[in-house]
């Protein structure tokens, strides 16, 4: 089963990704969000680098553009950018419509009770 978090192989009897640790089967993606209607298109998401705040743009098909770059999952482009992994579903935020940020993962959270 392919890991939604970091795009890595993982046996199908794995429960939890054996390169990053996310839960698999699981888990949702920024395709999903999108689809549930939380994020769309061209949104920004944003995280601190260095005390910095970068942007990234959230591609029609999911994926995340930072600069001249795509990275397929938000974990990638967070391992991309700062060079190191973090937990990158609270690392990044989605900017809503009045400038208010909103960690990915509370997205994710609602996401899983509208069900
Ligand atoms: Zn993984």
């Amino acid at each position: 089963m392919q890991c939604k978090n970091c795009g890595s192989n993982n046996p199908d009897t794995n429960n939890y990704c054996g390169n990053c640790g996310a839960p698999l089967g699981s888990a949702s993606t920024l395709h999903d969000l999108m689809a549930a209607g939380f994020l769309k298109a061209g949104d920004s998401i944003t995280c601190k680098v260095k005390g910095e705040e970068v942007d990234a743009t959230i591609l029609e098909d999911g994926r995340v553009q930072y600069g001249d770059k795509t990275y397929d999952t938000p974990f990638l482009a967070i391992e991309g950018i700062r060079g190191y992994r973090c937990d990158s579903w609270s690392c990044w935020k989605a900017r809503g419509p009045e400038g208010k940020v909103k960690p990915l993962h509370l997205l994710r959270v609602a996401m899983a009770k509208g069900r």
